[in-house]
């Protein structure tokens, strides 16, 4: 039997990390990418390698990359490697994302910041979609029934004012109309487009802010009153990745602890 193919952005820790472990328990082969410089900006993949070992283990074939998903040269090259150790996508997981450098102010805020943000939780997974897309239709004209997928890690963050870091809200409320665009576009190859939006999750990215998380959540900012974790996210992306939504697209799975539901 040949193997499914998935590629996930930004795999060699936290969210995208659980969910390259959950896709190989599933039976997947991962071809991951990653963007590590060390505090003194100089290349560091060890994070990637221990991740690709530990994928390894799980028994999945995986490829890894160092590749800046904002950049057109590193999203092509990704696809390349996943052609060339493949020959096949059959699920695509945009997962790498950042929050601002510094939270500041609405009213301070800079460009520089707001372009970086958008280039890579924005741009870089919109038109990293538009390649896989482009080939899922290639391989849905070669094979009319098998699975094709593709899953947007988005945020709460795409409903809920942080004025303190304006472009990131704003770039994941665009991964929620770019789930729709491509959910519809490639709706007539059958190719299933999701967004699964995470609420405050246990990483590396919520780490500098964890104590006041700490007490919003034993106030009862969540009703499910913990911390989610990566393994939360990477279940969600194992229910799509098996095909239990498959009539389903376009749709959002919040996994936020009921984040979302308006409450008085
Ligand atoms: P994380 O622990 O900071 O990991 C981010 C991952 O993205 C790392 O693998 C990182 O690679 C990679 N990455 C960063 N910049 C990149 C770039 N330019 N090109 C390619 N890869 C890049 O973050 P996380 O918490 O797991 O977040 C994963 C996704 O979930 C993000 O899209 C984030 O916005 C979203 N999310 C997180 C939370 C939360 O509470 N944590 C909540 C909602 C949504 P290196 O390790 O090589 O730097």
């Amino acid at each position: 039997m040949t193997r499914p193919v998935a590629i996930i952005t930004g795999a060699s820790r936290g969210i995208g990390k659980a969910i390259a472990l959950e896709l190989a328990a599933l039976g997947y082969d991962l071809v991951i990418s990653h963007f590590d410089f060390d505090s003194t900006g100089q290349p560091d993949d060890a994070a990637a390698k221990a991740a690709a070992a530990e994928i390894s283990r799980a028994g999945a074939a995986c490829r890894e990359l160092r590749a800046d998903v904002s950049k057109a040269a590193d999203r092509a090259a990704l696809v390349d490697l996943a052609r060339q150790a493949f020959g096949r996508c059959d699920l695509l997981v945009n997962n790498a994302g950042i929050a601002p450098q510094r939270r500041v102010d609405l009213l301070e805020a800079t460009e520089e910041s707001f372009d970086r943000v958008l280039a890579v939780n924005l741009k870089g997974p919109y038109f990293l979609t538009q390649l896989v897309a482009r080939w899922m239709v290639e391989q849905r004209r070669q094979d009319p029934r098998g699975p094709l997928r593709i899953v947007n890690v988005g945020s709460i963050s795409a409903f809920t004012s942080s004025p303190a870091r304006g472009e990131y809200c704003i770039s994941k409320a665009g991964v929620g109309m770019m789930t729709a665009l491509f959910a519809d576009r490639l709706a007539e190859c059958t190719i299933g487009v999701f967004e699964v939006r995470p609420g405050i999750i246990a990483t590396d990215m919520t780490a500098a802010v964890r104590e006041k998380y700490d007490r919003l959540i034993a106030e009862g900012i969540t009703p499910l009153k913990r911390w989610g974790t990566p393994q939360d996210v990477a279940a969600a992306v194992g229910a799509i990745a098996t095909g239990k939504l498959d009539f389903s697209t376009g749709q959002v799975i919040n996994v936020d602890g009921g984040f979302q539901i308006r409450r008085l």
